[in-house]
């Protein structure tokens, strides 16, 4: 008689009818925090799988995607050459760990959940590293309150968020935005994590349009993540000025290049209809 072996699957739930869904050899832990339920997969595919709430946080294989669009879009479309930041979010380190990369010496991070730090630390310790480093100043707090009370001003500010709901909601609120602004510099940009434009048009319009409310310029750009859903990835940016850019200083990472630079702007019609 042979055994039949149980294969085990991580599955994100897009919708009633869709998943996605990871073949994996181990689940590695499964936490309920006071924010929300953390867990780690070791997948077949992509190496070890943060999940928050069910949705793919990051994974190893694809991680350098999301940090490199959300840091070094903004950080080479400044006027001026970005010396500080502040990551609301980011818990794992890898926002982090890509502004120092890029140079950046004076961070901020705030993260609500210790939670997400201490998973980070044991299972992605090449992400968690950054948060040790002496230029990084690592906050466990929520990331609305810090901004209403900080009276520090950063060139960057990265919401490196889960998706509007639960503690994140309101890093996509209007009023947020407005606090925002007032701890940029004259050269600064904010830059937002804005979801799915195909499955999740709300998260992008919320953010657009809360932008667009407090700042003059406003604009979306999108990535190729593979694991997240559709694989179509948005963030979107906002700045008291036109944003024009250094490009004769870019330096390539593992997949931001000038021409990604460039083209990560250029909108598909239905996306362009969505922020319209
Ligand atoms: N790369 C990710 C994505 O888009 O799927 C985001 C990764 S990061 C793990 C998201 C972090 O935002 C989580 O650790 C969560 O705890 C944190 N977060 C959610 N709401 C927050 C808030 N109000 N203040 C600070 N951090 C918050």
């Amino acid at each position: 008689m042979t055994v039949k072996l149980i294969e085990n699957w991580f599955s994100e739930r897009y919708s009633d009818n869709l998943q996605l869904s990871f073949r994996v050899m181990d689940q590695l832990l499964s936490v309920k925090t006071d924010y929300q339920r953390i867990d780690v997969f070791e997948t077949y595919d992509f190496g070890k799988l943060l999940a928050i709430d069910g949705t793919v946080q990051l994974t190893e294989k694809d991680e350098f995607v999301y940090h490199e669009m959300i840091t070094m879009v903004p950080y080479y479309l400044a006027s001026r050459k970005p010396r500080s930041a502040l990551v609301i979010g980011g818990g794992d380190g890898g926002t982090a760990g890509q502004l120092l990369k890029i140079g950046i010496q004076d961070i901020v991070n705030v993260e609500i959940d210790t939670q997400v730090v201490e998973v980070s630390k044991k299972y992605f310790p090449n992400l968690y590293r950054s948060l040790t480093d002496s230029m990084v100043k690592l906050l466990i707090e929520d990331g609305v309150k810090y901004i209403q009370k900080t009276d520090r001003k950063f060139d960057l500010v990265i919401i490196d968020s889960t998706d509007p709901v639960g503690p994140a909601e309101g890093l996509f609120m209007k009023d947020f935005y407005a606090a925002i602004k007032r701890v940029l510099t004259d050269n600064g940009i904010v830059v937002t994590q804005s979801g799915s434009p195909f499955y999740q048009p709300k998260a992008l319009q919320m953010a657009f349009s809360g932008m667009k409310e407090v700042f003059p310029f406003v604009s979306t750009y999108t990535a190729f993540i593979p694991t997240y859903p559709s694989g179509f990835w948005s963030f979107t940016m906002a700045s008291a000025y036109e944003t024009k850019g250094r490009l004769e200083e870019i330096s390539t990472g593992k997949y931001f290049n000038a021409d990604i630079l460039r083209g990560a702007f250029k909108l598909p019609e239905f996306v362009r209809e969505l922020i319209r």
